[in-house]
């Protein structure tokens, strides 16, 4: 009996040891899902969605395009209004209930177009720090880009050009202090390099196609000379034709920085 009470008591003591190291071991989860869409699920189990151009977006894993595949959304950030970063931000607004975190502008044209109730989308712009769900603070910071928000009038069947706010990229921290810089689409600026000392992130998703944006060489410079972040994974590259920049030319140019880089895979998680 002794023996068996002693075995049990190491056996709860190793399943116990085992627990903490589970719940030391927590982790950020990052998941990439084409183009500029992320879903980023914190230690503590909060589900951040970034630009979720999923349905219509021909690299999004056939699993992704499924708006219920999420389960849940706690936190949803738009950087601007282009398509392939707000195409599906109202649906899983709706869908999870969801305010939509985006520039003043845009939420202003989504409201005044009759897109969304107004109470899924609560004003901010760049400064300052908010809590979108609780232990989850973003900032919206920066980005030199263009933002406009294409909507089509029920009425008239036309398109019609609206408001998208200034585009802006977003500093994400999770409870553990974990940081990503998700830069939106953006050209290089000299105060990335103030992003990089305010925030220091320890995660940066940077577009490298071009045309539209920073192309590899452009990223390469900003990362290594401005963001400085722990690791850097480059996105908005290989879906449309005119953003030519390849993850390789993107590597090439980060060169032996001390950066850990990142060519995600749409679709396979990361963790941190
Ligand atoms: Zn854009």
């Amino acid at each position: 009996m002794v023996r068996i009470a002693r075995q049990l008591a190491a056996g709860l003591l190793v399943a116990g040891l085992a627990a903490a190291a589970f719940a030391q071991a927590a982790k950020t989860e990052v998941l990439w899902l084409a183009q500029a869409a992320f879903r980023i699920t914190s230690p503590g189990g909060k589900v951040i969605v970034i630009d979720p151009w999923l349905r219509t977006n021909p690299k999004t894993p056939e699993a992704w395009k499924k708006l219920e595949a999420f389960g849940k959304v706690d936190a949803l950030l738009v950087t601007h209004g282009h398509f392939d970063h707000v195409a599906d931000a109202p649906a899983l607004a709706l869908m999870y209930d969801t305010p939509i975190r985006a520039p003043g502008g845009l939420n202003q044209s989504l409201d005044t177009l009759g897109v969304l109730p107004a109470k899924l989308l609560p004003r901010m712009d760049k400064g300052g720090t908010v809590e979108a769900a609780p232990g989850i603070r973003i900032a919206a910071v920066h980005a030199e880009h263009s933002s406009l928000y294409v909507w089509q009038n029920p009425a008239t069947g036309k398109n019609e050009t609206h408001v998208g706010g200034e585009p802006i990229g977003w500093i994400i921290e999770l409870e553990n202090g974990f940081r990503t810089y998700h830069a939106g689409d953006t050209a290089v600026f000299g105060d990335m390099k103030y992003i990089g000392e305010r925030y220091k992130p320890d995660l940066a998703l940077v577009p490298i196609g071009g045309n539209f944006t920073m192309d590899p060489a452009d990223a390469a410079y900003a990362v290594k000379e401005l963001i400085r972040p722990k690791a850097v994974i480059p996105i908005h590259y290989g879906v449309n034709p005119l953003a030519k920049g390849t993850a390789k030319e993107f590597v090439d140019a980060m060169g032996s920085s001390g950066i850990r880089v990142i060519v995600a895979e749409p679709g396979v998680p990361l963790l941190f």
